[in-house]
């Protein structure tokens, strides 16, 4: 099957223009010899590339590009399949936009056109060089910069590790894991993960548990995680807990269990933030609404979590509006390579802030991720590159530094 694969990218400084006219020319008779065509654009600071061939023909030349050291944040916009090829002629030419002038420079791109057919206009390859070209949509381009410049500084945790937290007639224990503003260097939140009496996974814990035991055991266990946050003194963070929007929903007294758990234990309800994922709440939504009115009456902060991941999404969000929203784990993994996963997650930046709606990005587990994540305009971070979960207690955390110039 014939694929297409468009990418774009940056050029690193240090390279000279006519260095990169010698290492085109090589790629082209390198391309040639796998029947891989297309076309590259330059405009300066940027490289916009189209390539058609066979998938593992584009794949082992995407594959060899991406390694180049002269340009660096490339970005994936576009796999697709296509009939035929739509720049024919063999090998791949360094196309320089600022060579042309702003009247012809479409037409002069088109012109190496082989299609049989003209290119239509809703032909999504053709709206990415017309777009290209224009030089629109340039203020989605961001530049990170090296990940090589940065360093994780490991800071242990702050507060003392006392003796070992265990109560008696425990069902679950937590292990905690820190949300992070990493421009500030604080931690604002710890989520409390559930896991089984013997440390297993939350998937463990809950299948020892019968349907009718599960919501209970779900909004009970609460209690164990606000006495964790009792010992490790939590005071200038907020504890971020799970639950089923069911169990909410199931249990009519949950809310008043919390609360009084919440008192018992010395914590405010401020301090506290309930994540439900987008899944179950929107089934039954009005139940649902019923319960977080009551949560939010009383202080306590709301989180949707996984973003992104169920069907509700948007839906969801016009439904009702939470403090926060954390974006799945698999919209953040490789987010710096992905032009959809951008777009994406730009689209819901400026969306949760026009509803003034903090967001997290989760499950961060590259400093590139992070780069891109940050410079994007979010500001906090959870994920296994800062810290990983920590049974029972505070784990230490990795801040990323700036490395000084040698
Ligand atoms: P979640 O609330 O989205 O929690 C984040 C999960 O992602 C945790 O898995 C955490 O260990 C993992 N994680 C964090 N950073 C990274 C990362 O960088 N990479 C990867 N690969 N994973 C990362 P965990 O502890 O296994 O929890 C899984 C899910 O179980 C949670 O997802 C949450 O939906 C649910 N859960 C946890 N505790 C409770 C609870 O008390 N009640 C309910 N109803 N569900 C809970
Ligand atoms: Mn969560
Ligand atoms: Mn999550």
């Amino acid at each position: 099957m014939l694929s297409t694969l468009i990418y774009r990218s940056r050029l690193s400084v240090e390279v000279a223009l006519d260095v990169l006219e010698q290492v085109v020319a090589r790629a082209k008779v390198n391309n040639e010899k796998i029947n891989v065509t297309g076309i590259l654009l330059f405009d300066g600071e940027h490289f916009f590339q189209v390539l058609e061939g066979s998938v593992e023909s584009v794949n082992a030349v995407y594959d060899r590009i991406s390694k180049d050291t002269r340009h660096y944040n490339l970005v994936e916009l576009l796999r697709d399949y296509a009939p035929s090829r739509r720049f024919g002629n063999a090998g791949m030419e360094l196309f320089d936009l600022r060579c042309y002038d702003k009247a012809s420079v479409l037409q002069a791109v088109l012109a190496k056109g082989t299609s049989q057919y003209a290119l239509t206009y809703d032909d999504r390859v053709l709206k990415f060089i017309r777009t290209f070209v224009a030089g629109n949509n340039k203020e989605a381009f961001i530049n990170t910069g090296s990940s090589s410049r940065w360093d994780l500084i490991q800071q242990p945790a702050v507060a003392p590790q006392k003796s070992r937290f265990m109560q008696k007639d425990q069902a679950c224990q937590f292990a905690l894991q820190p949300i992070v503003d990493v421009a500030n260097r604080e931690i604002i939140s710890f989520e409390a993960l559930i896991r089984s009496a013997e440390g297993g996974s939350p998937a463990t814990y809950f299948a020892s548990l019968s349907k009718d035991q599960l919501y209970q055991a779900d909004v009970e266990s609460k209690r164990t995680a606000f006495a964790l946050a009792k010992h490790i003194g939590l005071v200038n963070q907020t504890l971020s807990v799970n639950l089923l929007p069911m169990s909410l929903v199931m249990n009519k007294g949950a809310v008043d269990f919390l609360l009084e758990e919440i008192k018992f234990h010395g914590l405010v309800p401020e301090q506290v933030v309930v994540e439900v994922t987008e899944d179950e709440v929107i089934s039954r939504f009005d139940e649902f609404e019923i319960a977080i009115n009551q949560l939010r009456s009383a202080g306590i902060g709301l989180a949707i979590d996984d973003f992104g991941a169920g069907f509700a999404g948007l839906s969801l969000l016009a439904q009702f509006q939470p403090e926060k929203i954390k974006i799945d784990r698999n919209i953040i993994c490789d987010v710096h390579k992905s032009g959809p996963k951008q777009a994406i997650v730009q689209a819901m930046i400026k969306c949760c802030s026009l509803l003034e709606i903090s967001v997290i990005a989760e499950g961060v587990e590259k400093i590139e991720e992070w780069l891109w994540l940050e410079a994007a305009g979010i500001r906090y971070f959870q994920g296994f590159l800062f810290a990983r979960p920590q049974l029972n207690g505070l784990p230490a955390v990795n801040w990323p530094e700036k490395k000084k110039r040698a």
